[in-house]
């Protein structure tokens, strides 16, 4: 068996869960911080991959090199330096429906992400960076905001993702600014069930 492809999971909810509960009694619990920032920032690096795998360029998942590939089923993934193989299919096949997938805004934003959270020295700022990423939005063609980059992020369908970002704790000792995001997200997320004409979306 040839080395597989990995991508990192989706963060669980209970995780997360517990960050604003914790973020919500004025804790800044450093651990917790990391624990749910690094789970997002390996999410985010297999989002980026895979979307560059989709578009012709895919890390080796044996020694990391880089194979270019011209998108068709039958063509055989091959790599120069370790001798690793497989079809573009089955490679495909190992990250398709399970939401890594979106276009320039998103790749954006998880980069901005993971580049801001190993620089970030306190827990406070990595907090900020958390929330941001698991509020953002797919853009559409006209920039307006989509759908929610939770989905991409934390564990559940979309409706589910979106109910439980909107039953996170906020509190006076939250971390400054967290509830000021929440409402932008909670309005962008009331106009977009309105355009899709999806009641279950409302919040
Ligand atoms: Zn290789």
């Amino acid at each position: 068996m040839p080395h597989q492809p990995y991508w990192a999971p989706r963060v669980k909810q209970q995780l997360i869960w517990k960050l604003y509960e914790t973020d919500a009694q004025g804790i800044c619990d450093e651990e917790l911080i990391d624990e749910v920032g690094y789970a997002l920032l390996a999410r985010c690096e297999s989002f980026i991959a895979a979307v560059a795998a989709a578009r012709g360029k895919v890390s080796c998942p044996s020694c990391g090199a880089t194979i270019f590939h011209d998108q068709k089923p039958d063509t055989v993934l091959m790599c120069a330096e370790c001798g690793w193989e497989m079809t573009w299919a089955d490679f495909f096949h190992s990250f398709q429906h399970q939401q890594l997938y979106g276009a320039d805004p998103v790749l954006d934003l998880f980069r901005s992400f993971t580049g801001g959270f190993l620089k970030a020295r306190s827990g406070r700022e990595k907090m900020v960076l958390i929330d941001q990423l698991i509020h953002g939005f797919h853009l559409s063609l006209l920039g307006q905001p989509t759908r929610t980059t939770g989905v991409n992020l934390i564990e559940g369908n979309y409706r589910e993702v979106v109910h439980f970002l909107d039953s996170l704790s906020y509190g006076e000792a939250s971390t400054s600014g967290l509830h000021d995001t929440h409402e932008s997200w909670r309005a962008k997320i009331n106009r977009t069930a309105e355009e899709w004409h999806d009641d279950r979306l409302k919040l």
